[in-house]
């Protein structure tokens, strides 16, 4: 093996069967992780290796979102008194029409950025949009590759309020799979923004290609409005509904699950379906606090998500991280309720879990793909690492994400994103954000934001 380098930390976080390795390395080969162990033996293995790292830090798997809207990352940072059937009305739904190929690509760009600088390497994205006769969804896609992100990519089709031509979603979701399929790091799953208030009609063009794709990307029982109201349209939770059409039949990726009863866990235990829960967003909307501890006690897969820059209203993982653990805290009033090591586990192994890729990525292990994050002890925030998972959970920022690599390919060098000049990005971005929020006439949705005070 003639291109092995070798990358070391004092403390070496597999998120697999090794645990913790202490002053451990990584050897990449390629793609491909070639061994984990002591630096030392590493070293004596391939003594003339590059190193990367000067042992001191944290060294981790890549971190995986498994929830977000790029369809969002152009309006950031604006109506934060509403909650989620609100905000639909105000902000994401009158988006949805406006939203162009090339704001796709270009807010995918801007906030694959700020993912990656946060130590994400594995992005699942839910692009909700109104289709038209160009398809959208592909720069996303697009913008992805650039970053050299892994991608799970997805059309978050709607039929409600607004109907949709079905031959326009379908090509759209058509459209979004031929170009994943054309990519390096990206791979396609199909979406759909909510069960109870689709279209029968819709709901069965989705279960035929869930039925044909085998993968499904989906939001359940995340407000309780939306469990009343399924309740008595539906005589069921959007959980019961969706596995009553047949949607659960497939590997689901379902966001949020934070209104459950007895019935929805058990649903999602039989259908093995993972939860994407994202706490920033449900905090931010006033959702609810999804039950993390009582699923993963009950053998539910669930991962972490940093959810629509709309709604978040970043898009930095550690903030997520850090979130998860103290949301959980604080419900159930336990020290105990979430700790660091369960919530770096959620952001790594839970998240390939959860988007059916634990084969391929969330652990260092021989064999691996080589997606990693090195965060070395440079900075205020990080010196003096008592234990590595709360130190790196509670006090860690994005300006201590060094290294970022997915594949073996370095995505972020030296606390700065490889595949886009930001600079260069954000006149562009600014004129496209204006363009956008005055198209869906956001501003007024401001205006009434601020008279609401
Ligand atoms: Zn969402």
């Amino acid at each position: 093996m003639t291109d092995v380098r070798l990358v070391r930390a004092r403390h070496v976080l597999t998120c697999g069967p090794d645990g913790e390795v202490r002053d451990g390395a990584v050897a990449v080969a390629g793609t491909r992780i070639a061994a984990v162990g002591p630096f030392a033996a590493l070293r004596a293995a391939h003594p003339a290796a590059p190193v990367v790292g000067d042992g001191t830090g944290i060294l981790t798997p890549g971190l995986v979102s498994c929830h977000g809207h790029f369809s969002e990352a152009l309006v950031s940072g604006m109506g934060e008194t509403h909650t989620l059937w609100e905000w639909f009305q105000h902000v994401t739904g009158p988006l949805e029409p406006c939203v162009t190929r090339e704001m796709a690509l270009i807010g995918t760009l801007l906030r694959g950025a700020e993912m990656a600088l946060s130590g994400v390497t594995t992005v699942a994205d839910m692009m909700c949009i109104a289709p038209g006769p160009e398809p959208v969804t592909p720069g996303v896609v697009e913008g992805l590759e650039r970053l050299g992100l892994r991608g799970d990519v997805s059309y978050g089709a709607a039929d409600d309020p607004n109907p949709r031509p079905l031959e326009q979603v379908v090509a759209e979701h058509e459209a979004l799979a031929a170009a994943a399929a054309r990519s390096r790091r990206s791979r396609f799953r199909v979406g759909l923004a909510t069960v109870p208030t689709s279209s029968d009609e819709l709901i069965r063009a989705t279960a035929a290609l869930v039925a044909a794709h085998g993968r499904f990307h989906v939001h359940l029982n995340e407000v309780r409005e939306e469990v009343t109201q399924s309740r008595i349209t539906h005589g069921t939770t959007s959980i019961g509904l969706a596995a009553r059409v047949g949607l659960l039949d497939a590997q689901v990726l379902a966001a949020h699950c934070v209104w459950l009863d007895d019935d929805d866990v058990a649903l999602l235990q039989a259908h093995d379906v993972a939860v994407a829960h994202n706490p920033v967003s449900n905090m931010i909307l006033a959702s609810g606090v999804c039950p993390v501890p009582r699923l993963l006690r009950e053998g539910v897969t669930v991962g972490l998500g940093v959810d629509g820059a709309a709604s978040n209203d970043s898009q930095n993982m550690l903030e997520t991280m850090k979130t998860a653990a103290l949301l959980q805290r604080v419900h159930h009033l336990q020290a105990r309720a979430l700790t660091a090591h369960d919530v770096l586990h959620m952001a790594t192994i839970g998240g390939a879990r959860a988007l059916g890729m634990a084969d391929e990525i969330g652990s260092l292990e021989p064999g691996k793909a080589a997606d990693l994050v090195l965060f070395p002890e440079h900075s205020p925030s990080l010196a003096n690492i008592h234990d590595p998972y709360q130190k790196l959970v509670y006090c860690a920022s994005v300006r201590d994400v060094a290294q970022v690599w997915v594949d073996g390919d370095p995505v972020v060098v030296d606390g700065g994103v490889v595949g886009v000049d930001i600079a260069a990005l954000l006149p562009h971005s600014r004129e496209l954000a204006v363009k956008l929020a005055t198209d869906a006439g956001l501003d007024s949705a401001l205006a009434r934001v601020g008279a609401d005070r």
